[in-house]
């Protein structure tokens, strides 16, 4: 094996030990404890999962973690008289709606009803709109991650060309605008990439990919992205969370790719961990703009 490793896991703990001192630094100036709602409809027990990790993680920090399960069987009407409660609660600064939501459930128009201020996933148009102009009111959490991971592991992004494979809105797309942006949170040197966002209709998908400087796959196939597809040297990211059998596996062949890749991240231990340390950054985030609002 020739890659080096990139420990997702490890700069995910250093991101929450910062957010927990900023945590303390502002309860300390009299500001509010942040708070997240986080909102679980039915019993996916991958979800299950997902919200106990995020909710440790502000118990971690010290952010009010605060859970609200709905039974599968709830309805639209029922989970939007609860996003309209928690948008209203002054002590709320972050409102996590767990998905997939059931079957029947309107995902659209649940998503749409948090309150902007208060959408710490960036996934409302008027987040997305403002992601999209270049003045982000909360970077949208596994993108941010990515972006953070490769500043802090000092691989340089400015100026060379990254392909992002899938356009979901949660991950490719985004991906795309932050890996383009002029400038972010990490500075100029971790964006202005050049950027290919390639997905299940694009041609010649193995020589777009070797032509990659930045590799981030983000589809949902367990190991789609081979060794041979990879320029050697190049950076891979995989946000590819796959459950076969009992293991977790990503996007990318791990084995394959770490023999001609210079740097690679784990699944499990990649990317993950680095989303739940953006949802608290950005719920602290809405927090201080509750104190200055
Ligand atoms: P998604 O909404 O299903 O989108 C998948 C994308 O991949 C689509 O744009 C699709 O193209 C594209 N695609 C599918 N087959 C392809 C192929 N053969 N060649 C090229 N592109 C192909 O998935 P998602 O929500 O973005 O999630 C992607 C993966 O990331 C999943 O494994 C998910 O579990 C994982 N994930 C991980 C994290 C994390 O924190 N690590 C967070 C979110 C998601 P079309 O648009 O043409 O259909």
């Amino acid at each position: 094996m020739t890659a080096r490793i990139l420990d997702g896991k490890q700069i995910a703990s250093e991101i929450r030990a910062e957010i927990a001192r900023d945590v303390a630094a502002l309860l300390e100036a009299g500001g509010p404890r942040p708070g997240l709602a986080a909102v679980l409809v039915g019993d996916n027990p991958a979800s299950e999962v997902y919200v106990r990790n995020k909710q440790r993680a502000c118990e971690r920090a010290g952010i009010d973690s605060r859970l609200h399960r709905l039974d599968a069987a709830a309805g639209d009407a029922r989970l939007l008289e609860l996003i309209e409660q928690l948008n209203a609660d002054p002590t709320v600064h972050g409102i996590l709606v767990q998905l997939p939501l059931p079957r029947g459930f309107e995902e659209r128009a649940v998503l749409d009803a948090v309150d902007p201020l208060k959408d710490v996933d960036a996934f409302s148009p008027e987040n997305v709109g403002l992601l999209v102009q270049g003045r982000p009111r909360f970077l949208p959490c596994t993108p941010h991650g990515v972006i953070q991971l490769l500043h802090r592991c000092q691989i340089p992004v400015a100026g060379r060309h990254a392909v992002v494979v899938g356009r979901s809105e949660i991950v490719g797309k985004p991906m795309a605008l932050l890996l383009a942006a002029r400038d972010g949170t990490c500075g100029p040197e971790a964006c202005n990439a050049t950027v290919t966002l390639a997905h299940s209709r694009s041609e010649n998908l193995a020589e777009i990919v070797r032509s990659a400087d930045i590799v981030v796959a983000a589809v949902g196939r367990p190991q789609m992205i081979r060794g041979e597809m990879l320029k050697p040297g190049c950076t891979v990211i995989d946000v590819g969370i796959n459950r076969v059998g009992d293991a977790l596996v990503g996007d990318v062949h791990f084995e394959e790719a770490a023999q001609v890749a210079g740097a690679i991240t784990p699944v499990p231990g990649g990317v993950g961990p680095l989303t739940i340390a953006m949802l608290l950054s950005n719920t602290l985030a809405s927090a201080r703009k509750a104190v200055n609002s």
